[in-house]
């Protein structure tokens, strides 16, 4: 798989559907379904929300969540590192961080950033409001949890709100119930020809110029 040479919304667009593609290949592990299963049914619940509906971006981001999983190592390391050229120290990040520091140097905006990169705070976050989310977990999303930070007190909590925003806090919670919900051996969902105009779409939002001087 050769990354795009030009970033444009058609060439972001065959390339992360390529990625996806390939993850069929890839267990997630320590669940029943492959990371393109998980992938496709985490979006079709997105698709399916109603009342209200998801919006195109967080489906795109619910497709791309856990991108930083299964794309391919060298590109996520290339991602990093142009992303902190200059701040002069490239950490270690978790699937999560990665997966968004991915997308936006492929030029997704925003939002999705955002979404990928906070779904695994939004567990820690769930399983601070309300004890019993812990227990629905699958195992291997039990176990995560400790290394992940544990559950959010109730200041913890007050600040991620404060930091996020409301709607965004509650997009990413909705992402995560449908992360969890989408591990099911032989869930029916649409294919990942169902998403390529939805990804080209959102490419074209560009909430990306923004920056400060
Ligand atoms: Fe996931």
């Amino acid at each position: 798989m050769t990354p795009p040479k030009t970033l444009t919304p058609s060439t972001v667009t065959e390339h992360v559907i390529a990625i996806l593609a390939a993850s069929a290949q890839t267990p997630y592990i320590g669940e029943p379904v492959s990371q393109l299963e998980h992938s496709l049914q985490c979006a079709q619940q997105a698709l399916n929300a109603s009342s209200p509906s998801a919006d195109d971006e967080t489906i795109v981001a619910t497709l791309l969540h856990d991108i930083g999983q299964f794309a391919p190592e060298d590109e996520l390391e290339g991602a990093v590192r142009d992303m902190d050229s200059g701040s002069g120290s490239v950490g270690r990040y978790s699937h999560d961080k990665l997966g968004a520091r991915y997308l936006q140097c492929l030029g997704f905006p925003e939002k999705v950033c955002t979404l990928v990169g906070e779904h695994v705070n939004a567990k820690r976050y769930l399983c601070g409001v309300d004890p019993t989310y812990f227990e629905k977990l699958s195992e291997a999303s039990k176990e995560s949890l400790g290394f992940q930070g544990g559950p959010m007190d109730s200041e913890e909590r007050r600040i991620y709100e404060e930091a996020l925003g409301s709607d965004v806090v509650k997009d990413v919670v909705r992402i995560r119930k449908w992360d969890d919900g989408g591990k099911v051996v032989g869930t029916e969902a649409q294919g990942l020809e169902r998403y390529h105009s939805l990804i080209m779409k959102v490419l074209k939002i560009d909430d990306r110029n923004e920056v400060e001087e």
